[in-house]
């Protein structure tokens, strides 16, 4: 439909399957359009209970005798994930951060993939992938990154790295047909899922993908700085040793032997203590998801983000907007990239004198994300609204030569 007032914006919120989910979330501010929901997503009423309850009688009451029970939240918090993105059992561990276990994994593929030099990674992947490379490289003389899109894999290359959604335009890579690329090419293959997991269909099996890591404090709401994910196809985690040789990935940890030797299975891809009440919030985050369903919030992703679309070539592109996302819905994720010359002028006063949250990444984009779980039609619409309202009458000329640490 089109939709061409509020009112029709509303039609599509009582017509939408997904929407009794958006009251599972934390609401405050009525006011606040939020759209940033791909960068850290909004706080799931059920996991604030859930933290209250860890912090009051198990951390409370319990105290290391809950042990016991925490120790095993890695495997099974990453089992409950892993089912989102079509691993097995066994398959994703939930632990450190991204960057952390990035490093882990893509030092255990080099070390596997001895004779190649190469690792391959595009000319802009996310920072901490393509820096994680380079520090990588920097201890191999022999290796270096090259930089270029992953159907660029060759005999040189060890591993490819890439993401599956990328975090500038949304646009979504073909991680079947490239992982088969580089399996030709005899290279192993890294996914980034950070914005993938949560918001479009993953499958791991299917694809036969090697390695993937993720966040969990985007589309899947599990909090600022809450555990990331890894995952290793079994068949590979008996040839692969990672790095950091700590005594979670020691096999009969609790012996505490003379010497490192690292657990059979996923668990060796563990370094130390696992964060107990982010890995908490993790578990709730994905069972809203797995509650939900991947395949309803892509769908409504979909929509959503058409949706924006639509408005901005209305009201946007007179002012200088262009659309940087694919136009074809099943090529982006759940977000939309804006370019404008004063993208970043234009995020901090939608912030500053809107109510309006979204970001900006360089070099001009305003990058928009209505998290399709908790986000409504009409917050596009007033959102984009906003932005308009905000351009045409130069409220952004203020915010030029503004501070700011995080844009
Ligand atoms: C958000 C994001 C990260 C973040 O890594 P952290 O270790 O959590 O800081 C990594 N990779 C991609 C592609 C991301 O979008």
């Amino acid at each position: 439909m089109t939709v061409s007032s509020r009112g029709d914006a509303e039609a599509l919120d009582r017509a939408d399957p997904l929407a009794p989910f958006v009251d599972r979330f934390a609401r405050p501010d009525a006011d606040l359009v939020y759209l940033d929901g791909n960068s850290l997503g909004r706080l799931p009423h059920a996991t604030r209970t859930r933290l209250r309850d860890a912090v009051d009688h198990e951390w409370g009451d319990d105290l290391v005798r809950a042990w016991s029970r925490w120790i095993e939240l890695p495997r099974t918090v990453g089992d409950r994930l892993g089912e989102l993105l079509g691993a097995r059992d066994g398959e994703v561990l939930v632990c450190d951060s991204t960057t952390v276990n990035l490093y882990k994994l893509a030092a255990a593929a080099l070390a596997a993939q001895p004779d190649r030099p190469d690792v391959l990674v595009p000319e802009h992947e996310f920072p901490t992938d393509r820096y994680v490379l380079e520090g990588l490289v920097a201890q191999a003389p022999e290796r270096s990154v090259r930089h270029g899109p992953p159907d660029t894999v060759d005999e040189r290359t060890a591993l490819v790295v890439a993401s599956a959604v990328d975090y500038r335009t949304a646009e979504l890579a073909d991680v079947a047909a490239l992982t088969a690329r580089a399996h030709d090419a005899g290279a192993l293959i890294l996914w980034d899922l950070s914005h993938a997991a949560g918001s479009v269909p993953v499958d791991l099996r299917a694809a036969n993908v090697d390695l993937a890591v993720g966040c969990t404090y985007k589309h899947l709401n599990a909090g600022p700085g809450a555990p990331a994910f890894l995952y290793v196809r079994d068949d590979l985690q008996a040839a692969l040793r990672q790095p950091i040789w700590g005594w979670f990935g020691q096999t009969e940890q609790f012996t505490m032997g003379p010497r490192y030797e690292p657990a059979p299975g996923i668990d060796r891809f563990l370094t130390g203590t696992p964060n107990v009440l982010g890995l908490l919030a993790v578990d709730e985050g994905v069972a809203v998801v797995a509650e939900a369903g991947v395949a309803a919030i892509a769908e409504k992703g979909r929509a959503l983000t058409s949706l924006l679309i639509d408005l901005a070539q209305q009201w946007l592109a007179p002012l200088g907007f262009t659309v940087a996302s694919p136009l074809d819905p099943t090529r982006r994720g759940a977000h939309v990239a804006l370019a404008h010359p004063e993208a970043r002028a234009i995020s901090l006063a939608l912030v500053g004198e809107a109510d309006t949250v979204g970001d900006f990444r360089p070099p001009d984009l305003l990058r928009l994300g209505p998290a399709p779980l908790s986000s409504r039609f009409v917050d596009v619409w007033d959102g984009i609204e906003r932005v308009r309202d905000l351009v045409e009458r130069g409220a952004h000329a203020a915010y030029v030569d503004a501070p700011s640490r995080i844009v």
